[in-house]
């Protein structure tokens, strides 16, 4: 069985490891990157407290020693269902199996002008700009000839009270904290403004009403201004426009507020549902297709249990590629009986807003847990995830140099300075 894999995401990677060695089944794991990205921190990497490289992990470093899995950068443009082709930018690629695990990007909601001046975190690179961003803004908020063109500089406004949101501000009000004040002694920082504006009437709304107003009021003593029920109306790279008419500068607006499945053309139109999500059944099979699959964020599965579909978190992502690995064994080995429908058993959610400041949901048994504790766990959850011995060991570093020092160094503005000359 000749099985392609667009996306080496959380369920991608998941998949093509759960099929490692299996006789009698090739893999073709197909991404744009070069690295699988650990998403859960890239907030850390925009706040120059973790290195791009401690959360980016080579995918060919991974499938060295396994035979029946190849690996192509490349981006998968467009799927011929009735070839079994796909189509990429350097060549067409034909399949038994398809697996599409391709996640999502930033949904900018169709506002174009937000999108061409907002900054998204969905990809490395996207947080390595974001960091780059934010240290230049600082530089050029010591060049400042207006206070207005200073207060600009000082003025951060994130949006999306999600837990990307929720870790990003809390993570710059940090850096007011600790590390600015040190950096750029000629600023005062008590001017800096930070406010994180989210659309319903709670941050963290997908988590325990304990956890949503927890994360509110650490937010709160952590000197960020929470605005709920208030949506960015528009955005022209200086001024942001909100629902209730307030007006704010800025030059840094951090977008956290949505995201939208990456579905290749080719894909039935009818089977594409709210999110930009591919409509599966219960094995991941794309409705309507008979050797075509979707798996991890871009998948929505109807359930009993999820009759709205899965939250689009890593854990569902790397279970779909598990339970999907198995049924495509027993395809292959000719016990299609012993296949098994998906279903998620939901081991807790959690987001972190700073130092010893976190929030934990576990439900079974009901448990809520907050402050140091749940910081903890949020850690170990977190280094456990993560992907090779070494990126453990120099992110447990990290944390722990941060934790004692009250520092991070990695406030580098890297430009290409061969570019630059020429
Ligand atoms: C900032 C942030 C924080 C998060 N925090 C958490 C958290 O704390 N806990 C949690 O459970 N979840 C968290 N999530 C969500 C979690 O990361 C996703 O649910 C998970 O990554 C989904 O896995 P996936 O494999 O479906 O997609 P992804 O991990 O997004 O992988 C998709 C892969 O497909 C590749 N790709 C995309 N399009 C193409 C194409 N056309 N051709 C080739 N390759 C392509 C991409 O390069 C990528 O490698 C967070 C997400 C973000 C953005």
């Amino acid at each position: 069985m000749r099985v392609i894999i667009a996306g080496c995401g959380f369920a991608g990677l998941k998949l093509a490891r759960s099929l490692s060695r299996q006789k009698d089944i090739e893999v073709l794991l197909i991404d744009k990157n070069n690295y699988h990205q650990f998403q859960p921190l890239f907030y850390q990497v925009a706040t120059a407290g973790l290195d791009a490289s401690n959360i980016s992990f080579p995918i060919r470093k991974v499938f060295q020693k396994i035979r029946n899995i190849r690996f192509r950068i490349t981006s998968v443009q467009e799927i011929k269902p009735n070839e079994n082709k796909v189509v990429t930018t350097i060549g067409d690629f034909n399949y038994d199996v398809l697996v599409l695990a391709t996640g999502a990007t930033t949904n900018f909601f169709g506002n174009e002008k937000v999108q061409s001046n907002a900054f998204p975190m969905k990809s490395t690179s996207e947080a390595l700009a974001l960091r780059h961003h934010i240290i230049s803004n600082f530089e050029n908020a010591l060049l400042a000839r207006t206070d207005e063109e200073l207060q600009e500089r000082m003025t951060v406004l994130v949006v999306g009270g999600g837990p990307t949101g929720v870790e990003l501000s809390g993570a710059i009000a940090e850096m007011r904290k600790y590390i600015l004040p040190k950096d750029y002694p000629e600023l005062d920082f008590s001017k800096m403004k930070i406010l994180l504006v989210e659309g319903s009437p709670e941050t963290l709304a997908a988590m325990s009403e304990k956890s949503s107003k927890q994360s509110q009021h650490y937010l709160t003593a952590l000197g960020v201004t929470v605005k709920t029920n208030t949506v960015v109306k528009d955005y022209d790279g200086t001024t942001v426009t909100l629902s209730t008419g307030e007006i704010i500068r800025t030059k840094t607006l951090l977008w956290a507020a949505g995201i939208k499945g990456n579905v290749p053309a080719g894909i039935d139109a009818s089977y594409i549902v709210k999110g930009n999500r591919i409509k599966v059944d219960r094995y991941n099979k794309i409705t309507g297709t008979e050797n075509i699959y979707a798996i991890g964020d871009i998948a929505y599965m109807e359930t009993p249990k999820y009759p709205h579909g899965h939250p689009q978190l890593a854990n569902v992502a790397i279970n779909q590629g598990k339970n999907l690995a198995i049924n495509l064994k027993h395809q292959v080995d000719g016990n299609k009986h012993l296949q098994k429908e998906f279903e998620y058993h939901d081991k807790g959610t959690m987001a972190t807003v700073g130092r010893n400041l976190a929030v934990v949901d576990i439900p079974k048994p009901k448990l809520h847990l907050g402050g140091w504790l749940a910081w903890l766990i949020w850690m170990s959850v977190h280094i456990v995830l993560i992907l090779g011995v070494k990126n453990r060991l120099q992110i447990f570093i990290n944390w722990l140099y941060k934790y004692f020092t009250y520092d991070q160094n990695l406030r580098l503005i890297i430009r290409n300075s061969y570019r630059e000359e020429k």
